[in-house]
């Protein structure tokens, strides 16, 4: 079996170096790949040394936390694409982001612009070179859907809505219906009322609309809970979906797997 952890953050400042060699060594004896998600461009050296091991891929990205610093975009478009364009050949770059919009907090909703230029640069790099998006969104599903759709019209965009949280029905047919996937990682696992709508999209939603993460060092997966999280820990999530849709666990890998080949450029997929 193969497991996939679609997106963390092995860059973290939370993780030593040590924590890092060890990650890496438990990945390889547990045959679970990752891709590491960028917050900024700043972590770019880190992350790709770090992705020089068999069993780690990255995403190019700008957070929207991190959005701010690239305001307005039209002063520093040239900066991210220069990046991008030295990287693009690299063959463990396989997703853009972490991007997204996060309108959770008062003072998020402040910096609403800059998120959404930033965000929107990326959206036309996912176009411009067939890349898929791993997106952040909270409390902005509707204005993340509107920006991918402008470019949806002329070539369909790969993305992910990782980190899914959104109860609201209609925007979850949207993500379906324009077959986009939705990203579940350690907050399914949590047991109270409150998630307990995370639990019907785990059992309703299909398995080819899914990926599966664990957004370590965040959002540690049950019995975890409010501990570090660890990218091999996306066993504990496999094992939560398989317990609730009683799909053997060796065909959701192959699902989980088949899915992200679909959205990547499936020819860096080189597994050791
Ligand atoms: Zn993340």
């Amino acid at each position: 079996m193969l497991l996939f952890d679609t997106h963390c953050h092995l860059t973290d400042k939370t993780y030593t170096q040590k924590d890092i060699e060890f990650i890496i060594n438990k990945l390889r004896e547990d045959n679970i790949f990752c891709i590491s998600m960028a917050t900024d461009l700043e972590e770019l050296p880190k992350l790709i040394d770090i992705s020089k091991n068999n069993n780690v891929y990255f995403g190019f990205g700008i957070h929207p936390y991190e959005a701010y610093k690239y305001y307005p975009i039209s002063k520093y478009e040239n900066i991210i694409l220069k990046a991008f364009e030295q990287h693009k050949n690299n063959n463990k770059l396989i997703f853009l982001g972490e991007v997204g919009i996060d309108l959770y907090r008062d003072e998020q909703k402040e910096t609403k612009n800059q998120q959404i230029e930033v965000f929107e640069y990326f959206v036309y790099l996912a176009y411009k070179y067939d890349l898929p998006l791993s997106i952040h969104s909270r409390s902005a599903e509707q204005d993340v859907i509107n920006i991918l759709k402008k470019y949806e019209s002329k070539k369909h965009i790969k993305a992910v809505f990782h980190c899914f949280t959104s109860s609201n029905k209609e925007i979850l047919k949207e993500i379906i219906d324009n077959n986009w996937y939705i990203g579940l990682g350690g907050i399914i696992t949590y047991n109270n009322k409150k998630n307990d709508y995370l639990k019907e999209i785990v059992l309703n939603v299909d398995l080819n609309n899914i990926l599966l993460e664990t957004d370590s060092p965040y959002l540690a997966p049950q019995p975890y809970r409010g501990k570090t999280n660890y990218p091999f820990y996306v066993k504990l999530i496999y094992e939560f979906v398989f317990n609730l849709k009683k799909i053997d666990l060796p065909i959701i890998c192959d699902i989980i797997l088949n899915n992200l080949k679909k959205i990547i450029n499936s020819q860096k997929l080189t597994f050791f």
